[in-house]
């Protein structure tokens, strides 16, 4: 019917653009959504996909919170082991946390370190994070003009040294600062006096190490950020939110109109404490997995709105460091290794509760994208980037750590069967390929960094995504 020809037309019965699903034809130009029609229409392209009835085209999910440790730490992941992970799992962005890189992003130097040895590795597209620690204040607004995507900061040790934790006080005036340029603040809210207090942990029983992380850490850290984002009317974001005690302050402060988001992680809403064996170490993380009650609380949050996102923290640490040979949760790394599995975990616990793959590709797409003001991502729409995977959401897969993409091979889930199976993966209409790294480095803004070097990266040689 049309005379235009595309780079790509993607067709199927299912493909879910921002209207719904529907059968459709999607044309690809420049690297750009330019035709959303209705199946049949008979749009041309160079490259044509035929999707099969059992699957649908998804938008390219958005993953904010990635540790990607390079440089400094990269025997614990990398940027072409992490973003081959996310492409094998359907996210077509990442944006890289502050932390566990050496030096951490808290300085220009620092970001502009990460972008040299991001450059030409990267399988998707790269984003960053800033970090806020004490003494920086004056680095915030050189970082955002570089184009960070916001900052963020712990309320207690991180865990590594050099990145230090800020106290109420320093918080208010980050905070203060990020509003005069209107930049957001990303928060590990867990409150240092309150874990000082709490029972230690030690030994490899989940129980004593679930003491140790309560609640109330949690609660009393969040209250704080409402407050401090009320009183200076900055935008401040809860990563990984473990506890529900805080949905109703949460749910109030956002009913008063605090300029507050919430995000919540795979391990929160399929796993429990109740579950864990002893001394399994590749399910510690910080806030912990809590008890079986608290995560149909979280369900409820997402599905009310109180939580806006989910993404992974995937916070990967080499095998050494989790201590699997005495399984001590004292001692372990805290961090679940998840990037490539986000979207099977959520959507096989979803269908169980008759939540449509609608609404979790909302969560894990459009809602992290939204967070980052990254407006040409997360949505199948015209004009946006053409960053889609292709989902057979009734096919199952069995984990098996060994051979998933991120570099060290350990996950909680390892074993576990899973509903839904990313068949392909597509960044500006391309299909990665795991041989050449198309993934550009993004800044705030939208304004792509040259795209990396075409130069081929060697992977696995069975690497198929
Ligand atoms: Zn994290």
């Amino acid at each position: 019917m049309t005379e235009e020809t595309f780079d790509v037309v993607i067709r199927g019965r299912r493909v879910l653009a921002t209207a719904g699903t529907a059968p459709r034809e999607v044309g690809v130009r420049g690297g750009r959504i330019a035709a959303i029609e209705p199946l049949g229409t008979g749009l041309s392209g160079a490259a044509v996909v035929e999707l099969a009835d059992d699957e649908i085209l998804l938008p390219g999910l958005v993953d904010t919170h990635v540790h990607v440790n390079e440089p400094g730490r990269t025997e614990w992941e990398g940027f072409a082991s992490a973003t081959r992970a996310a492409a094998a799992g359907g996210v077509t962005t990442i944006i890289d946390m502050p932390l566990n890189s050496i030096p951490p992003t808290t300085t220009v130097d620092g970001l502009n370190r990460k972008r040299e040895v991001a450059e030409g590795q990267a399988f998707v597209d790269v984003g960053f994070w800033g970090g806020a620690v004490p003494g920086n204040k004056a680095d915030l607004r050189a970082l955002h003009d570089e184009g960070v995507f916001g900052f963020k900061c712990f309320l207690l040790p991180s865990g590594v040294d050099e990145f230090p934790p800020l106290d109420a006080e320093e918080l208010e005036g980050d905070l203060a600062e990020l509003k005069s340029f209107d930049s957001l603040m990303i928060v590990h809210a867990e409150d240092s006096r309150a874990i000082d207090r709490a029972p230690h942990a030690g030994g490899d029983n989940y129980a004593a190490f679930l003491a140790s992380r309560p609640r109330g850490a949690e609660n009393k850290a969040i209250a704080e950020v409402i407050e401090l984002a009320r009183w200076t009317g900055a935008r401040a974001h809860i990563v990984h939110l473990s506890s529900s005690d805080a949905l109703p302050k949460i749910a109030s402060a956002k009913r008063d109109g605090v300029r507050l988001t919430v995000e919540t992680c795979p391990h929160y809403l399929t796993l429990t404490a109740e579950e864990i064996p002893n001394g399994a170490t590749a399910y510690k993380c910080c806030p912990p997995i809590r008890e079986a009650a608290n995560r149909e609380l979280l369900w409820q949050g997402l599905q009310d709105g109180t939580i806006d996102c989910v993404v992974s923290d995937h916070s990967p640490s080499t095998l050494d460091l989790k201590d699997l040979e005495n399984g001590d949760f004292a001692v372990a790394w805290g961090g679940v290794s998840s990037l490539q599995l986000g979207l099977s975990l959520i959507w096989t616990e979803a269908r169980h509760r008759g939540i449509p793959l609608e609404q979790v590709v909302s969560w894990m797409a459009r809602g992290p994208a939204d967070l980052a003001r990254l407006s040409n991502k997360g949505q199948l729409a015209l004009g946006c980037d053409a960053d889609f995977s292709i989902f057979a959401p009734e096919d199952s897969f069995v984990v098996d750590a060994a051979k998933l993409r991120h570099r060290n091979p350990i996950t909680p889930y390892d074993g576990k069967t899973l509903s839904g199976v990313v068949r392909r993966t597509f960044l500006r209409g391309h299909e990665i390929d795991g041989l050449t790294p198309n993934g550009q480095l993004l800044r705030r803004g939208g304004r792509d960094i040259a795209p990396t070097a075409g130069t081929e990266v060697r992977g696995p040689a069975e690497y198929s995504i």
